[in-house]
């Protein structure tokens, strides 16, 4: 057995950020950014105002109060997304909505709530300030200022930023293509009756799912038999047109695990038996230069596994640089024993926070590597390393799947 971080090297080793491209930014979410982004404009691009209410000239309103407004003639009329006919002169006063751009001549906005209507005037009833809720041209951003920096992960906020600046395309690092084929003559797919012997195939849809999850672009690959011919014409196919493959099944001990000969025959492939449980046997390596991950069959063996080793790896192929899930501290409601046996046990666990705030987990079900109900309602795996596990009330360490 090797232990789990020197597996986790191997992999990284052989795995390389994908080259950066141009795509829409209305495609960009979660991705990381390429490039520096400058502003080439202003935003925003011109004074405006904050409030519906009335450019005036602020020295207009000086003494003005609710029980001596003064009256000003109301000359125009400014809808956001128009522009005053003219300037405004002294002693006027402009009706404008929100956003619209301040006239030359008015430096003050008076909101409309310290306003009243008095026939074609405006009464004023309140003295403001000049700027009073004016937005400068520039107050969010400055014409030329670096704003963005590769790196970044593009959240809702920045391809707002970026759309506001007229950028139809962002410069990141590539999502990463990613296959994924079951493998095993006991699978079938959809509702008809099993056959004897026959189960369901359900990790496909998971590690796609899990793979979505993560940021990547999910390719289905499909359920192959336990047929080294047909393994190796999947495997090529999906080398052929994606950025990394997952397979599931088919890399233990058992006579029909083509999948670890297939991929040790065709390419420089490690075979590794962890020092973990579940998720004990891994097959990694590259076929075309194209990494491929082959996982074990088990339902919670396949999702430990492919958070272990693929999620993070592939996290780092489209450059993030938080790829790893969060670790959390955690205080046992139970015990979670185990014994000794040279492996580090991930415990599928669900985590609470108390009134008190502090973390409690529980486990999430029956801890067996065909058991995915626990994994489903797991928010969580429990670190429990070599040794006897915990006692309820001690702290653990826990793979939080926030
Ligand atoms: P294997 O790794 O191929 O020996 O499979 C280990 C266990 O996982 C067996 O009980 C398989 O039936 C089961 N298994 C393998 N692949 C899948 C799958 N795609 N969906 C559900 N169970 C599977
Ligand atoms: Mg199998």
């Amino acid at each position: 057995m090797i232990a789990l971080e020197e597996a986790q090297a191997k992999v990284n080793r052989d795995l390389a950020v994908l080259p950066p491209a141009d795509i829409p930014v209305s495609e960009a979410l979660g991705m990381v950014l390429a490039e520096t982004v400058a502003a080439d404009e202003a935003i925003p691009p011109f004074a405006n105002t904050a409030m519906d209410g009335f450019a005036v000239r602020a020295a207009d309103t000086a003494g003005a109060s609710k029980e001596s407004p003064i009256a000003l003639p109301v000359v125009a009329t400014i809808a956001a997304g128009s522009v005053a006919p003219r300037p405004l002169a002294a002693g006027e006063a402009m009706r404008i909505m929100t956003g619209a751009p301040v006239p030359e001549g008015a430096d003050a906005i008076i909101m409309v709530e310290l306003t009243k209507p008095a026939g074609f005037d405006v009464d004023i009833m309140a003295e403001v300030p000049a700027g009073n809720h004016i937005r400068p041209a520039g107050d969010d951003i400055a014409k030329g200022a670096e704003i963005l920096h590769p790196g970044t992960i593009l959240g809702p906020g920045h391809l707002g930023v970026l759309a506001s600046l007229g950028r139809m395309a962002v410069r990141v690092y590539r999502r990463p293509r990613v296959g994924v084929m079951s493998t095993g003559d006991e699978l079938v797919e959809g509702p008809e009756p099993l056959q004897p012997g026959q189960i369901r195939d359900s990790n496909r849809v998971t590690l796609l799912s899990l793979a979505k999850e993560a940021g990547f672009e999910p390719v289905d690959l499909g359920l192959i038999r336990d047929d080294e011919k047909a393994i190796e014409r999947a495997l090529r196919t999906g080398v052929a047109t994606c950025d990394a493959v997952i397979t599931s099944g088919g890399v233990s001990m058992g006579d029909f695990d083509y999948v670890k000969a297939v991929l040790t025959r065709l390419g420089e492939f490690s075979w590794m038996q962890v020092a973990i449980k579940p998720a004990k046997p891994l097959v990694f390596g590259l076929l075309d230069e194209t990494p491929v991950f082959g996982l074990p069959g088990n339902p919670v063996s396949s999702m430990v596994s492919f958070e272990l080793f693929a999620r993070p790896g592939l996290r780092r192929m489209m450059g993030r640089l938080d790829a790893e899930r969060p670790r959390i501290q955690a205080i046992a409601d139970e015990p979670m024993k185990r014994h000794r046996d040279g492996k580090t046990h991930f415990s599928r666990v669900f985590v609470t926070e108390d009134e008190s705030g502090r973390r409690r987990a529980r486990l999430s079900g029956g801890q067996g590597s065909h058991q995915l109900m626990a994994m489903a309602t797991a928010n969580g795996l429990a670190i429990l390393p070599n040794g006897e596990g915990v006692d309820a009330g001690d702290t653990v360490e826990v793979i939080y799947f926030e």
